[in-house]
Order: structure tokens, then C-alpha cells, then sequence
């Protein structure tokens, strides 16, 4: 087990930067992104018994019916959102195991993220804590509410795929604010809202596969 943490074989430096290397291949251009990926260990974002494929491009699953984020998809998203310029307060949906949580953490102000199911978001809490994470705020709560408190938010990033946008993500996004999630049920596209004053631009993205959005907090 300690090798897995200590990052030899197929947890190592190399293996993260073939992983980098190959989403570069896949058109992932910003830097900051790749720089990012090839720094977090995404292999403690899984089962032990997962960590072998941490680096693999590919979706894994975390529990509870639930995967970790392909990288490509984690990169392009994070890509998208940060296009226009630097984000101060950044909205989450879906923690999961927290690896997208990890990747946009260095990247922007400050990180708000909610998770709808009890033991993945206690799991992710704790593992963001231990990591050293400090500029985020994270909560158990159904995100089809957004997190009102602290917005609105120069970002909002969705990794669950509802089949219409919800109003009160748009209702808590800023002025020039960005929102990039997938909607759909069946057949997913990568969507990207822009706001300007009350008016909302939509531009869809390439086909992705994410698990569905769902209501209401499971303990
Ligand atoms: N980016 C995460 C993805 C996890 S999968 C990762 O890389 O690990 C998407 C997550 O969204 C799941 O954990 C699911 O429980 C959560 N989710 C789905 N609908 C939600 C909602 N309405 N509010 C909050 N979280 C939600």
C-alpha cells in the first residue's frame, strides 16, 4: 500500500505526465490546466484497488453508483471555464471523490463545492483536508439549489448532467459569470452559459457521458 502513496510504478511522475501528454494529444491547450493535472495525484482520489488506473483517461468508479471524471473531460471543463480570464468565486456541483474539486482548487479564488450523497462528500472532505486544500467550502446539499449564500459566482462548473438547466444556477451566476455543465439524458452535450446583465447565451460542446443529475440529499 505504501508505494501506492509514495508514488512509484504506476502512480508515478511519468505515468501522470504520459497521462498529460496524451491530453494535450486530445486538443487540451491551457497550461495551467495541464500543469495542474500532472500535480495532483488523482491516484488518492480512488480505491486502493483502483490506483493502478488512477492515470488511465477514463472514468472510474468512487461508490454509491457514482465515477470519478474522465481527465479529458475534468481538463476541458476546467479549460473552458477559466477561457475568459481569471474567477474569483467558483461554484461546484457534485463533488464525487473531490479530483475536479482538486484540479480547479489552484486555479481560482475561492471554491465552493456541494455533494448530494453523505459518504462521498464526508470521504471527499476529509481527503481535501488531508491533501491541504485551503480555499474551499464544502457542503452536503443538493445542488439543483445552487449554494445562494456565497453567490453570485464567476463560475459555476456541474459534473452531473440534469436534463434542463436549473434557473436558480443561472439566477447565481455574475455578471460576464460562466456556467459549463452537461445536459441531457440519453445523449449529453457539454453546454456553456454566459451571462450578460439578464440576458443568457448558451453555446453546446462536444457529446459527453456523465451520471445523471439528481434531487435531494442521500444519507
Ligand atoms: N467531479 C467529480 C464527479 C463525480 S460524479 C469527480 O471527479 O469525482 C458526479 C457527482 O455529482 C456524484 O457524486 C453525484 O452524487 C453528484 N450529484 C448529482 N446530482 C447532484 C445534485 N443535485 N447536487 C449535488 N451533487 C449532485
Amino acid at each position: 500500500m505504501d508505494h501506492l502513496r509514495t508514488g512509484i510504478g504506476m502512480t508515478s511522475q511519468r505515468t501522470r505526465n504520459r497521462l498529460v501528454q496524451r491530453l494535450r494529444e486530445s486538443g487540451i491547450k491551457d497550461e495551467r490546466v495541464l500543469e495542474v493535472i500532472a500535480s495532483t495525484p488523482r491516484h488518492l482520489f480512488v480505491d486502493e484497488a483502483l490506483a493502478h488506473r488512477a492515470y488511465e483517461d477514463t472514468a472510474l468508479p468512487i461508490g454509491n453508483g457514482q465515477t470519478i471524471s474522465q481527465p479529458y473531460t475534468v481538463a476541458r471543463m476546467t479549460e473552458v471555464l477559466l477561457a475568459a480570464g481569471p474567477l474569483d468565486k467558483v461554484l461546484e456541483i457534485g463533488t464525487g471523490s473531490g479530483y475536479q474539486t482538486a484540479v480547479l482548487s489552484p486555479l481560482v479564488g475561492r471554491l465552493f463545492s456541494v455533494e448530494r450523497i453523505e459518504p462521498l462528500q464526508h470521504k471527499a472532505a476529509a481527503r481535501l483536508k488531508e491533501l491541504g486544500y485551503r480555499n474551499l467550502h464544502l457542503k452536503l446539499s443538493d445542488g439543483t439549489w445552487g449554494w445562494p449564500e456565497f453567490g453570485p459566482y464567476d463560475g459555476i462548473l456541474a459534473a452531473a448532467a440534469p436534463e434542463n438547466v436549473p434557473d436558480s444556477l443561472l439566477q447565481q451566476l455574475a455578471d460576464g459569470g460562466r456556467l459549463i455543465l452537461p445536459v441531457g439524458t440519453e445523449e449529453q452535450k457539454l453546454v456553456l452559459i454566459t451571462r450578460h446583465g439578464d440576458h443568457f447565451t448558451r453555446k453546446t460542446l462536444e457529446s459527453v457521458r456523465f451520471v445523471p443529475f439528481l434531487p435531494g440529499v442521500q444519507r
